[in-house]
């Protein structure tokens, strides 16, 4: 319970005014915790609404996307980053298909890869749509594995 710095009147929760006196109250806006993988912030807006585009390229054409956006947009980091993220679930979709291929005899890892990799697809349209939206978050679960910052 709070009470009113003028008067002492007992408070409301998240009253904007003192019912007794009408004394305005400080607004306590919660502070929303900053998310590490996001890295919207560190990208300047035109490099973003110029650089959309090129980013999405490696998610939509593969491989050949990721050449053409290191060919053609080299100085844009906003690009940079979403290759490097497009990389990094790329590499973990392979790891994941070798170890799958390699150890098919065990039936549970390539029943745990098969899930892994709907996962990772599913992470992929996520990245995705988050260069639609403009944003640079690292991909979820793929992001702990630490290389290709
Ligand atoms: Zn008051």
């Amino acid at each position: 319970m709070k009470f009113c710095p003028n008067c002492g009147a007992k408070l409301e929760e998240g009253a904007a005014a003192c019912p007794s006196c009408g004394e305005p109250l400080p607004v306590v806006i919660p502070v929303a915790a900053a998310d590490p993988t996001d890295h919207t912030a560190e990208f300047t807006p035109e490099d973003i609404s110029e650089n959309k585009v090129m980013a999405m390229l490696p998610y939509l054409l593969g491989i050949v996307g990721v050449i053409i956006a290191m060919l053609a947009h080299t100085e844009s980091k906003y690009t940079g980053f979403h290759v490097r993220q497009y990389l990094k679930i790329s590499v973990c979709q392979a790891l994941v298909s070798l170890a799958s291929t390699v150890l098919c005899w065990t039936l549970i890892v390539p029943a745990a890869g098969a899930i892994a990799l709907l996962i990772l697809f599913v992470i992929r349209i996520v990245c995705f749509f988050q260069i639609c939206r403009g944003r640079a978050k690292e991909p979820a679960i793929v992001h702990r594995f630490g290389f290709l910052k």
